[in-house]
């Protein structure tokens, strides 16, 4: 296989959305790569196509390929389902401890060098990219592009931003040292921010060090040990602040929250991604329809906090708070789906559940169709990400992030559920990051 080194002056070029585009990587890749005898699956046709793919230089060439040009390395799928790289748009890849306060407190070192099993875990289980929704900073996102890691294209919003006693205040209740006394550390998933002005700063900061989008808590959480779930984050003027500055830097909010009143207060303020959504109801769910609104449920997150919260570390108050949103869950994609939002794929995994990533496909395929899965795991992440029609899509000019799996995604979502026995290829940029009996 003849090897290029190319150093890119600038491998995405920018994009829309204010969402940072990643510039001078270096990429080691074949000249070209033939896929031959694909069936190629992607979510913009309701059936798998039979085609050969080229790729070249990162990027897919031909979907239809008869022979190539250049020297070529070519791999015979046989058969097998060629599809885009998966997106996963709610992921903490710093979160390598299941108790948040202990994670934000770890030394830089140690808590970089546990996220690095993390994201090459990512990468494995066919996830090309990811959206951070808290904790991981820019530098980590340009050395996964430049190769100083292994890992998914990563899209960043640095620290979630709460109020004191909100979703990103980690201190027990007898703690009243500072609340952000840790969140200047690479374990840290948020930040604290009070009051329109301190939002407004902190949004201007997480934007200048790199975000693609702000993450705000917009009702209490599980993993934090003072606030209900259903309090509300924000007040309506820090919400909308948020979203101003979000917007003057051509981006968006992306907002924390479980109940329908907490929905309808950040629809209405102007935010952009509902991340979980376990309370909603039809009116809330009605009102995200009309607003353009994107849903991200993570559902796999609560089965694993309810069945290894406890053995691992995760703090009884937290513990209690499980089931006020687990059982909502199935529940809310029948809720959000008949009222026409639109979905993206999340998981919110923390610590040593990261490795039940790909579960949250099974989940969700006994309420929504496997097309509607599929779709939410490539197309809308990839909206999200700003990256539509370079991520994704199995399509002549998109970038080559491509899977090569075992069955049929468009019969059957869960074969994706299981990518040890399933998954046979990953590609990202046109580089193979794993092969295994292809
Ligand atoms: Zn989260």
């Amino acid at each position: 296989m003849a090897l290029v080194v190319a150093a890119l002056a600038s491998l995405i070029p920018s994009f829309g959305a204010g969402v940072h585009s990643l510039s001078a990587g270096i990429i080691i890749s074949s000249m070209q790569t033939l896929l031959r005898n694909a069936m190629i699956v992607d979510a913009t046709a309701p059936e798998p196509r039979p085609g050969n793919v080229l790729v070249e230089d990162g990027m897919i060439r031909d979907v239809d390929a008869k022979r190539p040009s250049g020297e070529c390395e070519t791999i015979d799928v046989a058969g097998r389902t060629v599809m885009p790289g998966l997106i996963d748009c709610h992921v903490h890849v710093v979160a390598s401890l299941m108790d948040i306060a202990a994670n934000a407190q770890l030394p830089a070192a140690t808590a970089v060098l546990r996220s690095v099993p993390i994201l090459k875990g990512m990468l494995e289980r066919g996830f090309t990219t990811v959206r951070d929704l808290g904790g991981a900073p820019y530098a980590l996102a340009e050395a996964i592009a430049q190769g100083l890691a292994v890992g998914p294209r990563l899209f960043v919003c640095g620290k979630a931003l709460s109020k004191t006693g909100g979703h990103s205040d980690a201190r027990p209740r007898n703690d009243t040292h500072d609340a952000n006394r840790w969140a200047g550390n690479f374990g840290a998933l948020g930040r604290i921010a009070d009051g329109v002005d301190e939002v407004r700063r902190a949004c201007r900061e997480m934007l200048r060090e790199g975000a693609s989008f702000i993450k705000v808590m917009a009702n209490g959480g599980v993993a934090s040990p003072t606030d209900p779930v259903h309090w509300f984050g924000y007040s309506v003027e820090e919400l909308k602040a948020a979203v101003e500055e979000a917007r003057d830097a051509h981006t968006y909010v992306a907002a924390h929250l479980y109940t329908a009143e907490g929905i309808v207060r950040a629809v209405e303020c102007g935010v952009k991604t509902l991340e979980h959504c376990n309370r909603v109801d039809a009116g809330a769910a009605r009102l995200a329809a009309e607003a353009g609104c994107v849903a991200v449920p993570t559902l796999v997150t609560y089965e694993a906090l309810a069945e290894d919260g406890p053995g691992l570390g995760l703090p009884a108050a937290s513990v209690e708070k499980i089931e006020s949103v687990r059982k909502a869950g199935l529940e809310s994609l029948a809720i959000l789906r008949d009222a026409g939002v639109t979905m993206a794929f999340g998981t919110d995994l923390l610590g040593p559940t990261h490795v039940r990533q790909s579960e949250e496909f099974r989940i969700r395929a006994q309420v929504l169709g496997a097309r509607e899965i599929l779709a939410s795991a490539t197309l809308v992440g990839a909206e999200l990400v700003g990256m539509e029609g370079r991520l994704g899509v199995v399509a002549e000019g998109a970038i080559a992030d491509l899977l090569v799996v075992e069955g049929s995604p468009l019969e059957d979502i869960a074969v994706l559920a299981e990518p040890r026995k399933n998954l046979r290829m990953v590609m990202k940029e046109g580089v193979v990051q794993y092969r295994a009996g292809v």
